[in-house]
């Protein structure tokens, strides 16, 4: 299975991501809410990859796991800070083996306020050059709209990222963004160095104003005022929030799809109510 094989040539396919739950229950809730989403017969599910490797065998166990009792094609991310090469190659080596070889390849973070540790690979772009090596995987990457937090500019960031696609990537993935333009920015000038490969963007319904506060500090992304004004005006109330979410994911898929986007990858945040009611209303 290739990540090009969902898009291009008119396709559209929404994906879903996912992270590995604390425990059984979470694992549980999480399949059953797979199992509600595979009505819209994603492309894909991809199961995240904790800082450092912290997850990685929760990675491994959740995706075979996915697959085996959702059916479900399933693609799991690695971040290679603080790997070696022969521990890389053994991981995946062992994930090719089970059947699957769809890997969302990244670099990742130190432990926060923590060193980079020492690593075989300073950026993904080594990571995704060695998968290359290793041959017989499809690679998706990670893409900054808004840039990337470390990176001095987008121009350098948008560099960096045709790195990863000439060092063999299929897809790019995006970061969770709330502003269509940032989106379409982004595929713009990615066009005009060379970028050809597809670039789907990465949407988040919010479920609360804490929560995205939390995540948009971490990864960079900006949270439009009149839309944390709104999250605000919930008075939080937690179904107020998710439908304030719900409703700017709906315009925001709305206008990616008549754009035509070639896919849509729902940061689902391991639930399927949300995601349900956008993909149902467009
Ligand atoms: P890189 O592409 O290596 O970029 C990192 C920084 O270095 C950027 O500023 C870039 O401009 C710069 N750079 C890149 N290459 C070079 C170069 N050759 N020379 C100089 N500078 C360079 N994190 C997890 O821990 N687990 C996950 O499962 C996970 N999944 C993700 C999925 C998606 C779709 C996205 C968008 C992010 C995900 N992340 C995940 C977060 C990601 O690990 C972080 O954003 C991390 O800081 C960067 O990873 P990257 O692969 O984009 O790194």
């Amino acid at each position: 299975m290739r990540f090009s094989d969902f898009y291009g040539s008119g396709r559209f396919k929404y994906s879903f991501e996912v992270f590995p739950p604390k425990d059984e229950t979470g694992v549980v809730n999480l399949i059953a809410a797979l199992k509600k989403l595979a009505v819209f017969d994603p492309a894909f599910v991809s199961v995240t990859y904790g800082a450092m490797g912290t997850t990685r065998d929760l990675t491994r166990d959740l995706a075979l796991r996915v697959r085996h009792e959702t059916g479900l094609v399933t693609a799991f991310h690695f971040t290679c800070v603080g790997a070696d090469r022969e521990s890389v190659r053994a991981y995946v080596h062992r994930l090719k083996q089970e059947g699957i070889d769809l890997v969302v390849a990244l670099r990742g973070d130190a432990p926060q306020g923590g060193e980079r540790p020492a690593s075989d690979f300073l950026y993904a772009n080594e990571l995704v050059s060695y998968l290359k090596e290793i041959d017989g995987f499809s690679i998706a990457v990670a893409g900054y709209p808004e840039g990337h937090v470390e990176a001095p500019d987008k121009e350098t960031d948008l560099r960096n990222l045709k790195r990863k696609v000439e060092a063999g990537a299929d897809v790019v993935l995006t970061q969770l963004f709330f502003d269509n333009r940032d989106y379409f920015d982004f595929v713009n000038r990615a066009r005009k160095i060379g970028i050809a490969v597809p670039i789907v963007p990465g949407i988040m319904p919010i479920l609360n104003l804490k929560q995205i506060e939390k995540i948009t500090k971490m990864c960079g992304a900006s949270l439009p005022p009149s839309l944390r004004d709104k999250l605000q005006r919930s008075g939080g109330d937690p179904e107020a929030m998710r439908r304030v979410g719900v409703e700017h994911a709906i315009a925001q898929c709305r206008e990616l799809k008549a754009r035509g986007v070639p896919g849509i990858h729902f940061y689902a945040l391991n639930k399927a109510e949300s995601v349900t009611e956008v993909i149902r209303s467009l």
